[in-house]
Parts: structure tokens; sequence; C-alpha cells
């Protein structure tokens, strides 16, 4: 496998993980999603990431029939960025 170059890498991280939601939802277009989906095969936080996202997902959507409780969102944004901190270092 090529080795991708990890500044040029953390940058296209910080633009994929801001559209990660849109692309979970399926909100992206076709061309979007396979550049999105390049870059997580290749990059092993982002698959992290997505994977974490995802769960978070689909809790929330679970959780969206009863009631989602105002920690747990505040609990969910600070893992989130958490996650964006780590990959700034
Ligand atoms: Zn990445």
């Amino acid at each position: 496998m090529k080795q991708t170059d990890p500044h040029r890498c953390h940058e296209n991280c910080l633009v994929l993980f801001e559209r990660l939601s849109e692309y979970i939802d399926r909100e992206l277009d076709a061309p979007t999603c396979k550049d999105i989906e390049a870059h997580i095969k290749a990059c092993k936080p982002c698959q992290v990431c997505l994977e974490t996202l995802k769960q978070t997902v689909a809790l929330c959507r679970n959780l969206e029939r009863r009631q989602v409780p105002d920690t747990f969102s505040l609990k969910l944004k600070s893992a989130i960025f958490d996650l964006v901190d780590k990959k700034a270092d």
C-alpha cells in the first residue's frame, strides 16, 4: 500500500472530519463519497473516527425516540472535540 504523507493526510483528515456526518447521512454526492472512502481506507485515525461517529449517530437515533439528555449531547460533543484535538497533535 502506498504511504500517505502524514502532513497532507492530516489536512485531509480535518476536511474529512467536517463532512463525516453528512457522509454518514448520505447527503454527499458520489464523487465526494468516493474521495472520503479512499481517504478512510488509507487513514487509521479516520477509520476509528468514522466508526465512533457511526456508533454515536446510531445511538442518537435510538435515543431520539425517547429523549436525549443534555448531558449526553455534551459528552458527545466533548468526545468529538477530543478526537479532533488528538489529530491536531
Ligand atoms: Zn484521515
